[in-house]
């Protein structure tokens, strides 16, 4: 028995239904169910909500979640061979896990999940990315979900989190701290893993604020941040000068030296920018 509910334990899970780790899926399992049912803690309080979880595999998470109390759980997997092991999970917790079996980055989840909705999950970290900067970047906020768990690479949680100054400061950190509170609740050295990942791994949760903590245009902001990293040594004045000629004049109309470089810039700053060009542009 599992410790958090009465299913097979997950070595025996994978065992049964053959499930060896395929690296091109990024599969690094979590084996350890009180270690999931605490990652699902992060996630907040889980009664009253559907989840969407990104990449099941053999179910830790999704049995951590369900444990915790989840309303549901939506869970798309890529691997066809974890569906018996997920529906194994799913007899269990009866009309409380739906299955896809498709591409995270393909599907569009909503019309199976009620609100609020929280997001879970342990991903491959390039698709992992990918989907956290889909979910920052939708075109009107609040977005669908209330919270967003996810599991990185030690380093690029650092990029979501980090302050001005810091070399990993950048386009991560702006997107997610400009419209969520953004935090670091756990990290997760190479052996919590089967097989072990080269680096360490870290829980990010991000609540999604009711609204942007500064007013900007978020076509334009995404555009300025991602011009003033694209060149992060250059002075500002430099890197910008795609905005036009009048760059200087909105740098210091925003508050901003030309001749910062962007890792100085604070968030306010860039949507005080993002304002000023939007004005230009009117
Ligand atoms: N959540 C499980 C755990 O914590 O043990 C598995 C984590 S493993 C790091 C990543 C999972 O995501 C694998 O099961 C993999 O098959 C799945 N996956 C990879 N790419 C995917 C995609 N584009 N869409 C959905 N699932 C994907």
């Amino acid at each position: 028995m599992g410790t958090i509910d009465d299913l097979p334990p997950l070595r025996d899970v994978i065992a049964t239904h053959g499930l060896s780790a395929k690296k091109a899926l990024g599969q690094n399992f979590l084996l350890d169910l009180n270690l999931t049912a605490k990652i699902a803690r992060q996630a907040g309080e889980l009664r009253d909500c559907d989840v969407l979880e990104i990449g099941p595999g053999p179910g830790g998470l999704t049995r951590g979640l369900l444990a915790e109390g989840a309303r549901k759980v939506l869970a798309i997997e890529k691997d066809a061979r974890c569906l018996p092991a997920l529906a194994e999970i799913a007899a269990r917790y009866p009309g409380q896990l739906e299955v896809i079996n498709g591409d995270a980055l393909e599907i569009d989840p909503l019309s199976h999940l009620m609100p609020p909705i929280r997001v879970a999950a342990n991903l491959p970290y390039n698709v992992g990315t990918e989907l956290l900067v889909r979910w920052l970047t939708p075109r009107d906020w609040p977005p669908f979900w209330q919270s967003l768990t996810l599991m990185f690479q030690k380093e690029v949680a650092e990029r979501i989190t980090a302050e001005p100054g810091s070399k990993a400061y950048g386009r991560l950190a702006i997107l997610a701290q400009w419209r969520t509170r953004a935090r670091i609740v756990l990290s997760l050295p190479p052996g919590a893993f089967s097989p072990p990942p080269k680096v360490s791994s870290a829980v990010v949760h991000l609540d999604a604020l009711p609204e942007p903590r500064y007013p900007a245009d978020a076509k334009i902001l995404q555009d300025v941040v991602a011009r003033a990293f694209n060149q992060r040594r250059k002075m500002l004045r430099a890197s910008l000068k795609g905005l036009g000629a009048d760059v200087e004049d909105m740098l210091t109309a925003a508050g901003i030296k030309p001749t910062e470089r962007a890792e100085q810039v604070p968030l306010e700053a860039f949507c005080a920018l993002a304002r000023e060009v939007a004005a230009r542009r009117a």
